[in-house]
């Protein structure tokens, strides 16, 4: 009996507890797009399992984005790296990839240097990612934990971008599952596994604008995302298909607004850099 009291009083206690932990209003939110470079597709089929793009080409936006969450700064993702600044984007002994504009110049249009940059949140290991990670060496990084994992892995091709991070010099925080990055619910990686073991979308909510899925690659154009079209290159076609899935129902219950980072008329839907969305 007097454990059965004991036990009352501590589930009273929880009870309690449950209720003085509710969550505080969210934070102030805004998220500015930033121009991550461009990516020429010769072969549109590298990005269908089941040929559906056969004889097309497109250009592919890359993507990043800026979230101010009260006073503090949140990049998602990195972009392309540096090293591809002004190269041209066809002809002969073109990489396929270009960068416009560097990361940095573009914060300091909006008067943010990198010191101010506390997080960086990517999607992704793969290089049109992390490119200018390192360029942020303050922040700490948030990618998923089986990511970090194939990072680690001998040879792997993204692991000099984020070497800082992977050495222990820099604040490193692998994910596993989704991340409320502010615990507040207004900014959360969402595990969507497929493209990488490790991959992850965000949810942004802003106050105006509504909610915002990033996607980062879960579908690299609009017709992969409609169509349940999975990458040849993508880890497990299963989990794609259910990441997919889950994002759909997501949009469709918060009513929400997708943004596939790779698709340039989807990153228009939010407003010219270096106007911010709310
Ligand atoms: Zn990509």
């Amino acid at each position: 009996m007097k454990r059965f009291a004991a036990a009352l009083a501590l589930s009273l206690c929880v009870a309690a507890g449950a209720q003085a932990a509710a969550p505080a209003p969210a934070a102030p939110v805004k998220m500015w797009r930033l121009d991550c470079g461009q990516i020429q597709s010769n072969n549109l089929n590298d990005f269908s399992d089941t040929f559906a793009y056969t004889g097309q080409t497109k250009l592919l936006d890359a993507s990043c984005y800026l979230i101010k969450h009260a006073d503090t700064y949140m990049l998602w993702d990195t972009g392309l790296p540096k090293e591809l600044l002004g190269l041209p984007l066809t002809g002969p002994g073109a990489p396929g990839a270009t960068l416009a504009k560097l990361l940095t110049t573009q914060l300091a249009t909006i008067g943010v240097k990198p010191e101010q940059i506390s997080i960086i949140g990517v999607s992704h290991h793969h290089f049109d990612h992390i490119g200018q990670a390192a360029d942020f060496p303050g922040a700490r990084l948030l990618i998923g934990a089986p990511d970090v994992a194939e990072l680690k892995a001998p040879g792997n091709a993204g692991a000099k971008a984020l070497a800082h991070w992977l050495s222990g010099d820099g604040k490193l925080e692998p994910v596993t599952g989704d991340k409320d990055v502010f615990g507040d619910g207004s900014v959360v990686m969402l595990n969507l596994p497929g493209h990488t073991p490790g991959h992850h979308g965000l949810l942004v909510r802003l106050a105006k604008t509504g909610p915002v899925v990033l996607s980062g690659d879960l579908a690299h154009l609009t017709e992969n995302y409609v169509n349940d079209g999975v990458p040849a290159f993508n880890i497990d076609r299963a989990q794609s298909l259910a990441s997919i899935s889950r994002v759909k129902q997501i949009v469709a219950n918060l009513h929400g607004m997708l943004i596939i980072q790779h698709e340039a008329r989807d990153v228009a839907k939010l407003p010219a850099f270096p106007a911010a969305a709310d």
